[in-house]
């Protein structure tokens, strides 16, 4: 299996979200979930071409294409941002990926419950990222969404959603991953 680099995406304004600490802990985890080496690469990739400025938004889709003409093809490539992503017929996205490619992107900017009005809980911040990273990767793979709500394919346009739904995949979204080498 090909070993997973993180890519922090920042839009050259600013203090980089969503920090280190942040990053190093998405990167144990999947390292854990997907059994394969995950690192932080060093540099990071500024995304302000993909900024909608009425929308105030990053189009996600641009993001995918330009990381994967700028990365390499023997790793699975996850942009991480605290910027906001969206697609055009939808007013927002976690996160978007390659279906059976090499790209996926995700975005903290409504993990955070700081987004809803409510007191930052970092600890939640950080599982739902954890569970989006392993969705999104998930798509790369090839997986579509699922119909169990416990695993983590499962489908979630809102945090009630990816609360409720596991880290984990289901038997089935398993042996997908698992014929990629996954256990
Ligand atoms: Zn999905
Ligand atoms: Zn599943």
């Amino acid at each position: 299996m090909k070993p997973i680099h993180l890519i922090p995406l920042a839009n050259g304004a600013g203090p980089l979200e969503p920090g280190l600490v942040v990053l190093e802990h998405l990167a144990a985890t999947l390292a854990r979930t997907f059994r394969t080496p995950c690192r932080i690469r060093p540099e990071t990739f500024d995304v302000s071409f993909a900024l909608d400025v009425g929308r105030r938004q990053y189009y996600s889709t641009a993001i995918l294409q330009r990381l994967e003409r700028a990365s390499d093809p023997d790793a699975r490539i996850l942009g991480v941002t605290a910027c906001d992503l969206y697609v055009p017929v939808l007013t927002f996205v976690f996160g978007e990926a390659q279906l059976d490619g090499n790209c996926a992107v995700v975005s903290t900017a409504r993990l955070q419950e700081e987004f809803y009005g409510m007191p930052r809980r970092e600890e939640l911040h950080r599982e739902r990222l954890v569970k989006e990273a392993a969705h999104e990767l998930g798509h790369t793979f090839g997986l579509r969404h699922c119909a169990d709500w416990r695993c983590v394919m499962s489908s979630s346009h809102g945090v009630e959603r990816l609360d409720v739904k596991g880290a984990d995949f289901c038997a089935k979204c398993a042996k997908a991953v698992l014929s990629d080498g996954y256990w």
